[in-house]
Parts: structure tokens; C-alpha cells; sequence
């Protein structure tokens, strides 16, 4: 049987082109499931593998892609039969495995989890890795202490995949939130669910100091760099900051007064490598939380030959929403 794939390569000069090809099946990889897959998605991060940014694939040649969604096809492991929706994110599928840029892909069954009943594949992929991230974010928050009558959550990189759908699940419970964005004129973030809109430029612009006026309850911050150190400043006693995302950069300066002022916490989120029953639980929230009628607007569908412009977008900050793939 054969299938489309998109498949990266490396040029004797270093650099990724990436195209779709027909392959047979004994070119899938080794694994337990072999999944038909109905939608993938677009993150960041597979921006960074379509083009060999990062260093974060390893052999080529590669199928990105770090999330998707299908039907079990075939499987040799106890917990999966044909005709089971299943959805991947993570696990450096993508990276170190070929992953859901393809119309089937063989996978390690421990990867999957089964497709929650509130959801089909399509919406699986609205959400995808950014959807989870968000999930997981707020739940850590929560985890922290803080609660809707806690104050406003401020929520960075507004109008990318995981910020935009952590304003929507994060009105859903009923907090106030704000959205820092650098695009504020070309996104409806009060159709969203954002209360308060806060201009990355206006953000960042104001004297230095130690700490500023306390404003937020909490935060979800998902770009880093000199942003998350501007965040933390701004964090109420008791408030916590879920940090997650890189867009910005990596590295960020702060002090210790937040922490020894306030008793802010800082918490990391990682959706990689996050064990199953924590998804599990993510996923079923993220079906019974998430409005996709309202969400639909923010959807781009495109099939695998977009791939290598949307990537490109989305490394640009061009992107709003999620970028839906199918292939
Ligand atoms: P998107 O590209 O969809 O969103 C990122 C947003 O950040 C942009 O839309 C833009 O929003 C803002 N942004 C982009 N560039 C800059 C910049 N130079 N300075 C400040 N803001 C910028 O990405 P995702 O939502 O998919 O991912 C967001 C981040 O989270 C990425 O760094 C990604 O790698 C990380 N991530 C981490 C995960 C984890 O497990 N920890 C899982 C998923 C993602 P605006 O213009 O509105 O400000």
C-alpha cells in the first residue's frame, strides 16, 4: 500500500527542503500501531524541524510533524484495535521519530492516547500540542492556588496557538484575563474571551525597576525572554506564572524580589513528555471546556505542500490561531 507523506531532506550543503513524496509501506518505521491519520497540526516547534532550525532532528530524512490525530489501521499492542481514534503529541515524535506530516504513521503504542468521546480528530487538531499546553497550564496554575476570584491572569503570545486557547479556556472557568500581544489591531481578543488587552510594546517600554505595581494574579506566559522577566514583576502576592513557550528567546533576566516579596512561583510546563494519565485528564477537560464554533475563526486548513510556507509564517509571528493540516 502506498501513502503521501512530506518528506524533509538535507542538501549536501546543510540546508531542509521539504516535499511531498509517495511511499510504500515497508518505509514506515518500527512500531506497535500503525495509525491512518485524518489531521496533524502546526506548532512552533515543527517550524523549527521543517527547516533544520535547532538542530532538533537528528537523521533525515524526516517526517515532521509533533502532533496528530486518526483511526488505528493496525496494531500489535493489547490497548489499541483497528478502528480506535487515537491522537500523538509529543515524545519527539517529529524530531527523533517520523511523525503526522503523512496519511499514515507507524507510532509506539505507550505515545498514544485514545480519543476522548467529546472529541473527534479535527477538533484533537485545533487543539493539538498547543491545546494540551494550555490544559496543563492551567491546571497548574490551579494546582498553585490560584483560582477566578484571585484576580486577572495576563496571558503572552495572545494570538498564537496556545496563548489564544488559553484566554478561551481560561474565560470558560471564569477568570478575568488579559492578553499581551504584539498584534492588538488584527485579532477580535475580546470575541475570544480577553478583558483587558495589554500591547507588547507598551509592556515592555515603561523605566526598569526592581519590581513594578502588582497587576496580575497569575500568568501564562508562552514567549520567555525579556517578556517573562517584565511578567514577574508584575505578579500579585501569592501569584504564580506557568512559563512554557520560547518565541521571545530563551533567556530572561529577573531578581529575586518577586519570589522573596510576594512568594511568586514559577512553574515549568512540558506537554512532551508528560505522563499519560495527566493527558488523559487534560484531554477529557479540553473536550468538555473548549468552544469550537467560537474558535473556528482562528483555524487555517491547509494540506501537507503548505507546510513549508505556514512554517516559515509561523516562525515570522504571522500566524494566528492554529494551523490545521490535512494530509
Ligand atoms: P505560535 O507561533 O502560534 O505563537 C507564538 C506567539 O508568540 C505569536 O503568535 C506572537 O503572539 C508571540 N511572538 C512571536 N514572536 C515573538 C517575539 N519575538 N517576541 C514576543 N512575542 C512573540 O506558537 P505556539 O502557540 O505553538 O507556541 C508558543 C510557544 O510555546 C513556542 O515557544 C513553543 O515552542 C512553546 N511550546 C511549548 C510547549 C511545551 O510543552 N512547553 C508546547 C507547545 C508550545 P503576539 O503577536 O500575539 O504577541
Amino acid at each position: 500500500m502506498s501513502f503521501k507523506a512530506l518528506v524533509s531532506r538535507q542538501r549536501e550543503d546543510g540546508s531542509i527542503t521539504s516535499q511531498v513524496e509517495t511511499l510504500e509501506d515497508d518505509a514506515l518505521p518500527d512500531g506497535n500501531v500503525t495509525v491512518a491519520i485524518d489531521h496533524a497540526g502546526l506548532n512552533y516547534k515543527d517550524a523549527f524541524c521543517l527547516t533544520g532550525r535547532g538542530g532538533l532532528v537528528r537523521n533525515y530524512p524526516n517526517v515532521a510533524g509533533i502532533d496528530f490525530a486518526g483511526t488505528v489501521e493496525d496494531s500489535s499492542d493489547d490497548r489499541y484495535k483497528p478502528g480506535d481514534g487515537v491522537i500523538l503529541t509529543g515524545w519527539r515524535v517529529g524530531e527523533l521519530h517520523w511523525g503526522g506530516y503523512s496519511q499514515k504513521q507507524r507510532v509506539n503504542a505507550d505515545w498514544l492516547v485514545p480519543l476522548p468521546k467529546s472529541l473527534d480528530a479535527r477538533k484533537a487538531m485545533v487543539l493539538g500540542t498547543a491545546g494540551l499546553t494550555a490544559m496543563l497550564a492551567i491546571t497548574r496554575l490551579e494546582e498553585l492556588g490560584i483560582h477566578p476570584d484571585s484576580g486577572t491572569i495576563l496571558v503572552t503570545g495572545a494570538s498564537g496557538g496556545v496563548g489564544s486557547i488559553s484566554i478561551m479556556l481560561l474565560k470558560t472557568l471564569g477568570y478575568k484575563v488579559a492578553a499581551l500581544t504584539g498584534k492588538p489591531g488584527e485579532l477580535d481578543f475580546q470575541a475570544l474571551g480577553a478583558d483587558e488587552i495589554v500591547e507588547r510594546q507598551g509592556f515592555m517600554a515603561p523605566e526598569d525597576r526592581p519590581i513594578d505595581s502588582a497587576r496580575y494574579a497569575g500568568a501564562i506566559d508562552t514567549v520567555g525572554g525579556s517578556i517573562l522577566g517584565r511578567v514577574l514583576k508584575q505578579i500579585s502576592y501569592g501569584g504564580a506564572v506557568a512559563s512554557l513557550g520560547n518565541a521571545a528567546g530563551i533567556d530572561f533576566e529577573t531578581s529575586v524580589l518577586p519570589f522573596i516579596l510576594r512568594g511568586v512561583t514559577l512553574a515549568g510546563i512540558d506537554s512532551v513528555m508528560q505522563p499519560y494519565d495527566p493527558r488523559v485528564i487534560a484531554w477529557e477537560r479540553l473536550g468538555k471546556l473548549f468552544d469550537f464554533d467560537k474558535y473556528e475563526a482562528l483555524v487555517e486548513e491547509i494540506g501537507l505542500e503548505g507546510l513549508p510556507d505556514a512554517a516559515d509564517r509561523i516562525l515570522d509571528g504571522k500566524i494566528k490561531g492554529r494551523v490545521l493540516v490535512t494530509p
